[in-house]
């Protein structure tokens, strides 16, 4: 349902009104002068080919009149127009052209029968007193004769133009509207020299009637629909858009499985300020404020105002929740800065609740109340802060804010250590390769587990500097052992989608390796099935480049994705891990037993190397070595161990 201000609705339905009265008028007359001019015509004995094209006209005319009112397209109709009076007048080719929305450009009209690069080329021209005839016509706001192109001065800069396209005369009429604004214009072509006859005048009046008739329709309807969407005060978005808004977001996010938040802020001190200083500078402050909205969203996210000092954020397609956070924090930091109106320095703040599909609800109405009952909670929290619907979402988001933050001083203080997991070979019962794995140094508190700070250092993008330490410290450990008397051994490192993305992976992976004197073949790195699922062709050249260098691409968790052969074959990978928890249900649960074997199978067809994660018992050795599987790693063995450990490790199964 549309909902319009009733002074809105009545201005524009008595425009429409008016409109309608004096074409009903206006119609009746032609009734009555068509009638009128039959009985002269046949008075007069003039050719039935004459009346036919008489009425052919009338019935053309009813036609496009109608199609206005319908549904048609504003083009659909006027291109009707166009072919209506061509075939009056054999011979003439007819243009109507549109004036933009700023008044002074020309904006693609339309001609079905005039050459596509003659109107291109007067696409977005500036009308002016000396622009061909259209330009000059709706820039006079008078009719322009121009009967020949080759003589006429005011055609001068468009005389090639014409000739190209084998014009010679043009005249142009503006299209005007009822109040007197220029509308576009109406302009009958000839290929010979020309000048208008009675009955050509009495077409060219009919047409830039009823091209008035259909522009100024069109034009309200589009008025009526942006007035029915946007908020008259602010130009934001209205509650009837915010519905259809965080409708197809959720639509979406169901489709793709993720999340849509939804930000209800509320002016903190609005009332008080609209009281004491007046509804004038309330309406300003509410302007700017959506100002201030605006500017702190991102592309495809949308803003909405449902009531006096209350907006709505939508953000789509969002991957975690912090995302949502980050947005409230800006909007809270946008509204704190004072605002300056009218020589007033006002300080108004913003109370934003937060929140998200699925979690806090599955449709419009509920996340809207959930919001809301946010807000208040930030209200009661002392105002211009963000609250999550619920105190637990709060905490969880407050503490990857706090791990986010604990990493970047880690990072500078030199806080990160590598574990070294062994791999062990089969055939040979031998460790052949480690594989290193972040830890993150806490004295003195809980300390925090790789799985949960490594998808914070993803999210922030600070595995970019973590990574690259990773890297290039596995890499010197590794040239230790090698050159300790172990020189067969080989390291598997770690690396994020975020990480493989970032330009300059070969050439970083080639400076570490020299530096550490390390042969390519030495390294192994794990990649993850997700980024063989991105559709990215430079995902394929970054791998080759990698592994022409030398350098050995391992596939991690394996079983967990889509793992598709398809996959497989298109890609130069030269192992799988299988997940371990699927190892971990071998001889338990026959679904993951069925699955490593069928990985095993797999594998040996794609001559793949295959190692297993989380082997934990000696029967889910035996079984691995049965089906094929080379080589394994896990607790079994050893947990991951700091280097002075696996070092030890190393030297007990040499000797
Ligand atoms: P991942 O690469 O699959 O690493 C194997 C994980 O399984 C390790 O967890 C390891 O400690 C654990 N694990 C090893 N053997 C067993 C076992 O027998 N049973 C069980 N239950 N678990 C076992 P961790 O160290 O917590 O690492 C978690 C994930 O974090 C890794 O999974 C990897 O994806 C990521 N990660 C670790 N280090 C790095 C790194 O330097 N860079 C990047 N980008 N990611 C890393
Ligand atoms: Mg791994
Ligand atoms: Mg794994």
């Amino acid at each position: 349902m549309v909902i319009l201000s009733g002074a809105v609705v009545s201005g524009l339905a008595e425009q429409l009104h008016r409109s309608r009265q004096r074409e009903i008028t206006r119609r009746k007359e032609a009734e009555a002068t068509s009638s009128q001019n039959q009985l002269l015509c046949d008075a007069l004995k003039i050719g039935i080919a004459e009346r036919e094209k008489a009425e052919k006209l009338r019935v053309g005319e009813n036609r496009i009149l109608e199609m206005v009112a319908g549904n048609s397209s504003l083009e659909d109709a006027l291109a009707d127009l166009v072919q209506l009076i061509e075939s009056q007048e054999p011979g003439t080719l007819c243009s109507i052209l549109l004036l933009a929305a700023d008044g002074v450009h020309i904006r693609r009209g339309i001609a079905p029968s005039l050459p596509t690069a003659f109107l291109d080329a007067l696409d977005g021209m500036a009308i002016g007193p000396c622009a061909g005839a259209c330009g000059t016509a709706m820039h006079r706001r008078e009719p322009v004769v121009v009967s020949d192109v080759f003589v006429d001065p005011l055609v001068a800069d468009y005389r090639d133009l014409a000739a190209t396209h084998g014009l010679r005369a043009c005249w142009s009429t503006p299209i005007l509207s009822h109040e007197g604004q220029v509308l576009g214009s109406f302009a009958m072509y000839y290929r010979e020299v020309h000048s208008p006859n009675v009955a050509e005048v009495q077409l060219i009046d009919l047409a830039t009637h009823i091209a008035r008739i259909a522009i100024e329709h069109k034009n309200a309807e589009e008025r009526i629909h942006y007035m029915a969407d946007h908020d008259a005060l602010t130009g934001l978005a209205t509650r009837t858009v915010l519905r259809d808004r965080v409708q197809q977001a959720i639509a979406q996010a169901h489709r793709n499985d993720c999340m849509v938040a939804m930000l209800f802020i509320d002016l903190d001190n609005f009332k008080h300020i609209n009281d004491s200083l007046g509804h004038r500078i309330g309406d300003h402050l509410l302007q700017e404020t959506a100002d201030r909205l605006t500017r702190s969203l991102r592309e495809g996210d949308s803003v909405a105002r449902i009531g006096g000092d209350e907006f709505v954020i939508v953000l789509p397609a969002l991957t975690e929740a912090a995302a949502a956070a980050r947005a409230a924090a800006k909007v809270v930091a946008a509204l704190a800065q004072p605002f300056a109106i009218n020589d007033h320095e006002l300080h108004v703040s913003g109370s934003v609740g937060i929140s998200l599909y699925p979690a806090n609800g599955a449709d419009v109405d509920s996340l809207m109340r959930a919001a809301d009952s946010a807000m208040y909670h930030a209200k009661e929290k002392g105002r211009s802060n963000y609250q999550f619907f619920t105190p637990r979402l709060n905490q969880a988001v407050q503490r990857q804010q706090a791990i986010a933050n604990g990493l970047r001083q880690a990072l500078a203080r030199g806080d990160f250590l590598l574990h070294y997991q062994p791999q062990v070979d089969f055939e040979s019962g031998r460790i052949v390769s480690a594989e290193a794995l972040l830890r993150w140094r806490q004295p003195g508190t809980d300390p925090i587990r790789s799985s949960e700070f490594i998808p914070v250092a993803e999210e922030t993008g600070l595995i970019l500097p973590i990574g690259e330490w990773a890297l290039r410290e596995a890499c010197k450990q590794l040239k230790r052992w090698r050159t300790a008397g172990h020189p067969d051994l080989r390291i598997a490192v770690n690396l994020s989608v975020r990480q493989f993305h970032q330009t300059g992976l070969e050439e970083m992976t080639a400076h570490i390796l020299e530096a550490s004197g390390l042969p390519a073949m030495a390294l192994d790195l794990e990649i993850t099935e997700s980024l063989l699922m991105l559709k990215n062709p430079e995902n394929l050249s970054t791998m080759e480049g990698l592994v022409n260098m030398g350098v050995e691409l391992s596939l991690d968790d394996f079983g967990t994705g889509y793992s598709s052969l398809a996959y497989l074959q298109r890609f130069p990978i030269h192992g799988l891990k299988i997940d371990q928890s699927f190892v971990n249900g071998i001889g338990r649960d026959d679904r993951d037993t069925a699955i490593v074997t069928a990985i095993l199978a797999m594998a040996q067809s794609l001559h793949l190397k295959v190692i297993a994660e989380g082997v934990e018992t000696a029967g889910q050795e035996a079984f691995l070595k049965t089906h094929g599987c080379q080589a394994a790693q896990g607790y079994y063995y050893s947990a991951p161990v700091a280097a002075e450990a696996f070092a030890a490790m190393l030297e007990r199964a040499a000797a």
